[in-house]
């Protein structure tokens, strides 16, 4: 059995990659130092707690298991934060992924496939935004993201450490099984805080700008499930294994649902009427994001399957209503 290292594998798309990993045949061994991380999410192989910016840790953990190659999902990911606390995404994203890559060269340890994101592109130039599109990331956090695939491509170059790089629209959904799903501390996404109203746990949902340039003035955005996301990377795994050439995939649906949209699905899912609060924008949102996946379903054989809105928000409500 091939063992994969999966950083953040006790983290929402971490996890998910874990189960899939387990599925495809792999042991995956999940690093997470836990910040964010849950015990119940590491149920497909061993949890190794350790932080990516700890060198010594790494090697220690490589020894133990002798890894055929590392999926990198470790990562701090709000957007906001990122833009009053910089070094805070700077240190752990950037530097913490030049350790873990210094690891792997210290250990010959020759795959890497890396989470990345649609946030690396900035405002986008043209509809659907394919990996060509310019990068001018706005935000910290996209940029800690942008250079980090900057040091996959001179790894590569120096070091013949092989890379994928996915760039993910916005990941939802939970595992339809409903054994692990979405937990965040504090939840800032869409599709968990319309449930979460849903369940009377807020007094509503903050819809942040109903003004922009879209059909009904809110945001557009590609909604991509989970468990496609990781079934994503079991194929990109299977590409590297197969010494494919290191490159870049964007990882969407390629059809975009606005917030209003979003909330009136839910509404239909949960049986519930959702409380609306419309609120002024949140800065640095474009007003479509929507991706084509294009080259991964044709590269990668990657086809989404839960590739429907009612499906992502259905999956997600069947986890929610787990506990
Ligand atoms: N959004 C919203 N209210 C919220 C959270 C998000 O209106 O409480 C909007 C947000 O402006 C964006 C979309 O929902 O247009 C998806 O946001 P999310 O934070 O889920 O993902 P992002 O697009 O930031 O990756």
């Amino acid at each position: 059995m091939m063992n994969i290292l999966v950083t953040g594998g006790a983290g929402y798309i971490g996890s998910h990659a874990c189960k899939a990993l387990a599925e495809a045949g792999y042991l995956p061994v999940a690093y997470d130092n836990m910040e964010y991380g849950h015990k119940w999410a590491t149920q497909w192989g061993p949890l190794e707690i350790g932080d990516i910016l700890d060198h010594n840790r790494l090697v220690e953990v490589m020894d133990r298991y002798d890894p055929k190659a590392v999926m990198h999902f470790a990562a701090y990911t709000y957007v906001g934060e990122s833009v009053e606390n910089p070094g805070k995404y700077y240190r752990n994203n950037v530097a913490g992924s030049l350790t873990l890559l210094e690891a792997m060269q210290n250990r010959s340890i020759q795959k890497i496939i890396f989470s990345s994101t649609c946030a690396t592109y900035g405002i986008p130039q043209c509809i659907p935004l394919a990996e060509d599109h310019g990068q001018f990331p706005i935000s910290p956090y996209g940029k800690s993201k942008f250079m980090i695939e900057q040091m996959l491509k001179d790894f590569d170059e120096a070091h013949g450490i092989k890379f994928v790089g996915l760039r993910y629209f916005n990941a939802a959904g939970a595992d339809p099984d409903a054994e692990i799903g979405e937990d965040h501390n504090p939840e800032t996404h869409l599709i968990p805080l319309v449930l979460d109203a849903a369940m009377g746990k807020s007094e509503g949902i903050k819809i942040f700008g109903t003004d922009y340039d879209t059909p009904d003035g809110t945001c557009i955005r590609d909604y991509i499930h989970v468990t496609d996301l990781a079934d994503a990377h079991v194929k990109a795994l299977g590409y590297l294994v197969k010494e494919g050439k290191s490159d870049f995939f964007n990882l969407g649906n390629g059809s975009g649902f606005s917030v209003r949209e979003v909330i009136e699905n839910a509404e239909k899912t949960t049986q519930q009427k959702i409380p609306v609060i419309e609120w002024q924008r949140r800065p640095g949102d474009p007003a479509v994001l929507i991706g084509s996946s294009e080259k991964a379903l044709k590269i990668l054989n990657w086809q989404p399957k839960y590739n429907n809105l009612e499906t992502i928000i259905g999956t997600a409500w069947k986890w929610k209503n787990k506990g």
